[in-house]
């Protein structure tokens, strides 16, 4: 996490920290930038993006919802934007776009679809779509 002072949001943080101003900020021994017990991850090389990709494709066979994504993140990680970031990342991935439009499309043309089919769709859907609560 040496990479914190490539970005100037994170050096203004510290620097904050060393004027006291910012309470909820901690450096520990080794430099690193801690938020409230979450390490502070700095806006480079898509690092950011790659913690999303981590969470919401590899760990799990469904893809998490955003709200989901950010209750697990937030117990790790912190920056910025976070939840606007992950909600960003859901609503461009692909495979819940497909989902999506696989759904949407069914219900468009006005096949008559069994409820067995229905069944199948939903739980994806729900995780999957956007939650407007956040
Ligand atoms: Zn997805």
């Amino acid at each position: 996490m040496e990479r914190q002072y490539d970005d100037p949001h994170l050096l203004v943080l510290k620097d904050k920290v060393h004027h006291g101003d910012a309470r909820d900020v901690t450096i520990g021994d080794d430099g690193v930038l801690w938020m409230q017990g979450q390490i502070c991850v700095p806006n480079v090389d898509g690092l950011r993006e790659l913690i999303l990709e981590e969470a919401h494709s590899s760990q799990y066979s469904i893809h998490p919802s955003n709200a989901k994504m950010y209750k697990d993140l937030r117990q790790h990680y912190w920056w910025k934007g976070m939840k606007k970031d992950i909600v960003g990342f859901v609503a461009r991935c692909l495979n819940c776009q497909q989902m999506k439009y696989v759904t949407s499309a069914d219900r468009d043309s006005g096949v008559e679809v069994g409820a067995d089919h229905h069944r199948l769709y939903i739980p994806e859907l729900e995780l999957c779509s956007i939650d407007l609560s956040l």
